[in-house]
């Protein structure tokens, strides 16, 4: 089972380039961030991430062209489950997952369009910054510098 916590639900602008985004964020996390910039994010709260509340969540926010998972949890089947079955019910959308791993299987580069990499290191700064050890990649293409010409 996945979680999430509802009252965190947003469309972003800035996580994924050039994308609409409804971003989840989800609790469970596994990692061990150094200087973690949500440590409730690594308890067991909020609500159960099924099929059919993606689907509301979609439908609720008509206009939307990317969904990002803003972490992993700790059920890594649920998770992927849950990127199936967006795929094949809305097929317009990309997919997202952030994860705070240096990696992930390659059975993910098959299920995601976009993952971000790399635990968040606060004296090198997020994604958004050029010290940064975090990555992008965009079907396999480090797209990491997009957000420094931002700046
Ligand atoms: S991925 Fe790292 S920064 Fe994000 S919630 Fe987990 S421990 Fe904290």
């Amino acid at each position: 089972m996945l979680k999430y916590i509802p009252s965190l639900t947003d469309i972003v602008l800035e996580e994924i380039p050039h994308r609409v985004t409804l971003a989840v964020e989800v609790s469970n996390c596994q990692g061990n961030c150094p200087g973690c910039h949500s440590p409730f994010l690594r308890e067991d709260i909020g609500e159960e991430l099924t099929p059919a509340r993606i689907d509301f969540l979609i439908e609720d926010n008509y206009g939307v062209n990317c969904f990002l998972f803003l972490g992993e949890g700790k059920d890594r089947q649920a998770l992927l489950s849950l990127a199936r079955h967006i795929r094949k019910a809305h097929p317009s959308l990309e997919i997202a997952l952030y994860t705070g791993r240096d990696s992930v299987e390659p059975e993910y580069d098959t299920l995601f369009d976009y993952i971000k990499v790399g635990p968040y290191i606060q004296s090198l700064g997020p994604l958004n910054e050029p010290t940064t050890n975090q990555r992008l990649f965009y079907h396999g293409k480090d797209i990491t510098p997009t957000f420094w010409r931002k700046k």
